[in-house]
């Protein structure tokens, strides 16, 4: 089968790699010329643009940042759209807006191709142990078809609904993400502030009610001043806006999300959006005057 790749950053390279591993013809589009190298001594195709990679391929996987980069990549100049024909399907993997993505799925059917918007869970690590979870809106028969091609990038996949519905999912996730990522750094410092040790705090909580599996993962980082991404708060910014822009057009409010956004905001004035999402305990940090660290 003949796949396409679009967006070879920190999360496509290694899925990309992933769909050569288990045998799929790879054909890729990179800006890059490092990454451009790079897969071709993989053995990848090299398009020299969005559209030949649409014309040369069956399923397109797209893996970028967010709505209007997706955007550039399907309506720019040479861009997919002007590749695509009846019977193709994209997967576009990027964490996304989901009002966007049914607007793109319906650009893309009146060329007669299918869109299924995909958003993973889990970061680098599990991108390159293939171990990520997929979260799937669109049409269930191109869902069932490209099954084996989505599980060769992941260790779980589940539909969730309609086109849409995948990055509505995705989030979800994200709001549970920064909520706790915030509870855990008030936890801290509140433990701090008493004289108490945050890091033996954390190991006797960890296992308990509060215990999280972003608790283990980030508590460490907060603890030894690893601030490395991981998952950056810039994307954190974008995903918490899609979060808020969805909820007003579904008119939801979301009071909690809108606090950590303020949080994540004041942690852009300061230059730390290019941290990891931990560093949310920065700000607690200097409002209270205290670091956590060990
Ligand atoms: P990234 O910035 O490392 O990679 C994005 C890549 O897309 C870059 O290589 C960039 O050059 C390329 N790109 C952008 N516009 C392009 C275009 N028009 N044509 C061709 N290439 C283009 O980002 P990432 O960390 O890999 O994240 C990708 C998506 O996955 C985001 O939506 C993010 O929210 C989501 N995500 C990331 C993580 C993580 O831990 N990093 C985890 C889960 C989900």
């Amino acid at each position: 089968m003949k796949v396409g790749f679009i967006g070879l950053g920190i999360m496509g390279r290694p899925m990309a790699k992933n769909v050569i591993k288990a045998g799929y013809d790879l054909t890729i589009y990179a800006r890059n010329p490092k990454t451009v190298e790079e897969f071709r001594n993989l053995g990848a195709d090299i398009a020299q643009s969005g559209k030949e990679v649409a014309e040369t391929s069956e399923v397109i996987i797209l893996m970028l940042p967010n709505s209007p980069n997706v955007s550039n990549a399907l309506f720019d100049e040479n861009g997919i759209i002007e590749g695509l024909s009846e019977g193709k399907t994209i997967i576009d993997m990027s964490s996304i807006n989901p009002v966007e993505s049914q607007r793109f799925a319906e650009a893309v059917a009146i060329k007669g191709a299918k869109w299924l918007d995909a958003p993973v869970s889990g970061g680098e690590p599990k991108a390159i142990d293939g171990t990520i979870s997929v979260m799937v809106g669109g049409d269930e028969e191109a869902y069932n078809k490209y099954y084996e091609l989505i599980m060769s990038m992941s260790g779980n996949a589940v539909r969730v609904g309609d086109v849409g519905a995948g990055n509505t999912t995705k989030l979800a996730n994200q709001i549970v993400v920064a909520l706790n990522i915030a509870a855990v750094s008030e936890a801290f410092i509140l433990a701090k502030k008493a004289g108490v040790d945050p890091e033996l705090v954390y190991q006797a909580i960890r296992g308990g009610l509060a215990g999280s599996t972003v608790m283990d993962a980030k508590g460490p980082m907060m603890l030894n001043r690893n601030f490395e991404p991981g998952f950056r708060i810039e994307l954190h910014i974008k995903d918490l806006q899609n979060a808020l822009d969805t909820s007003h057009s579904v008119q939801a409010a979301l009071p909690l999300t809108a606090s950590v956004m303020e949080i994540l905001q004041a942690l852009r004035i300061d230059g730390d959006d290019v941290y990891d999402h931990s560093a949310i305990v920065k700000y607690y940090e200097k409002i209270n005057n205290i670091e956590v660290g060990k």
